[in-house]
């Protein structure tokens, strides 16, 4: 186990994925954090403000209490206006610029009546909203806290209704912002950019070892084909012989008939030609995913036919198909010319009752020794005459 650690790409692949997901994680965490602190200094800050900010609205509503009609009450009293003013300026802190007193006009939209604030607006003066949240508290009666997003600020404006017999006449606002606490902020951009550097990191080697183990992964794939005829190689059969499932398979021995003919008549480049043509039509004949093509030798391949049913029929109709493709194969020798060639074929049907690969393998040999000593381009079956 602990030397397949190192050796199996895979476990580290997982290793690092997992170190992946818990920076993620971690960076979750801190921002949610975040969230949290904003929303508690947001709580903390604004209690006291909207408290006052309550209580001063019921004031001015004793202070109108011999109206019946505010706006217009107000408008006409100046003496009235400035007490209101007073009122609302005193609200006024380093944090609460804004104070002010509105009202609706019959076409809905909101007016100044008394102001606060240093820099005034005139009575009358429309103010463009921005929320539906100003129309809503109309119908709930309700105060209303609007949040604005800013990046180092927290502000808000906070909107009193004051009623008159049960109903909204007039609209206390303020407007607060505070800085958010400088300290804090460092820390979480500070923890925020390290997390990422640390993450950038970690995905640049998770990137780096993929490609590192995807090209091991093709090495290996390489290093088990034979390239001449894209079948396995040698190679490959050591790898499997081992544990290889012989229940499962049919083993047979392929040679090509008087192939030594071939190139000393054609020459040796003929005979690879006709060597990779071989290979491609065992590869386009033998199920892919099911059976095994190995060139074990010059001329000589073995292959491993998977067993599908208890009838080994189907397995040796895989064996037949091959025999046959090559030997209708045309092989062109040059652009016009083409010759045939035939294979003998040894099979062992039963390889699982020998001890290993080898002496099944060599059973299947003994089968295609017989073929080619009855005069070759057959298939023989070891045990069978
Ligand atoms: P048999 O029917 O008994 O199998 O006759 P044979 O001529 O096929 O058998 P033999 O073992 O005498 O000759 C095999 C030949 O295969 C000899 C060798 O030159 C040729 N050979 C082996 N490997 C290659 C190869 O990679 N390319 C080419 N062109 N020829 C090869
Ligand atoms: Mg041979
Ligand atoms: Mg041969």
């Amino acid at each position: 186990m602990n030397k397949n650690f190192l050796k199996n790409p895979y476990y580290l692949v997982a290793g690092l994925f997992v170190v992946v997901s818990f920076l993620v994680f971690l960076l979750y965490i801190i921002f949610q954090y975040e969230k949290n602190i904003e929303k508690d200094m947001f709580t903390i800050a604004t209690t006291d403000v909207l408290h006052i900010t309550q209580n001063k609205a019921d004031h001015i509503t004793k202070i109108l209490r011999y109206s019946d009609d505010y706006i217009n009450d107000i408008k006409k009293d100046t003496q009235l206006q400035k007490r209101l003013e007073m009122q609302l300026k005193n609200l006024i802190t380093p944090n609460i610029k804004y104070a002010y007193l509105l009202y609706k006009d019959r076409k809905n939209t909101f007016r100044f009546l008394v102001d606060g604030s240093e820099e005034k607006a005139m009575i009358d003066q429309k103010l463009d909203i921005t929320s539906d949240k100003w129309f809503e508290l109309y119908e709930t009666k309700l105060p209303v806290i609007i949040k604005h997003t800013y990046l180092q600020k927290l502000s808000l404006s906070y909107l009193v209704p004051v009623l008159y017999k049960e109903e909204v006449k007039l609209v206390l606002v303020i407007d607060f912002s505070i800085d958010k606490l400088q300290k804090i902020n460092e820390i979480i951009i500070m923890m925020k950019s390290g997390l990422f550097f640390i993450l950038g990191i970690v995905f640049l080697l998770f990137i780096v070892f993929l490609i590192q183990f995807i090209r091991y992964k093709r090495m290996k794939q390489q290093s088990f084909t034979d390239r001449l005829t894209n079948v396995y190689n040698r190679n490959y059969l050591h790898e499997i012989e081992d544990t290889v499932n012989l229940d499962e398979y049919m083993i047979a021995a392929l040679d090509i008939d008087y192939f030594k003919n071939v190139n000393d008549t054609y020459g040796h480049d003929v005979g690879d030609i006709i060597l990779r043509e071989v290979g491609n039509i065992l590869l386009h004949t033998i199920r892919v995913e099911e059976d095994i093509v190995v060139r074990y030798g010059g001329e000589e391949f073995v292959i491993f036919i998977k067993n599908k049913s208890e009838n080994s029929d189907t397995s040796l109709s895989v064996i037949q198909r091959v025999f046959s493709n090559i030997k209708e194969h045309k092989m062109f020798i040059n652009e016009e010319d083409y010759i045939y060639i035939t294979v003998s074929i040894g099979v062992n049907k039963t390889p699982s009752s020998s001890k290993n690969f080898l002496e099944a393998f060599k059973l299947a040999d003994i089968a295609l020794y017989e073929a080619k000593e009855s005069g070759r381009d057959t298939i023989k079956i070891y045990g069978e005459n």
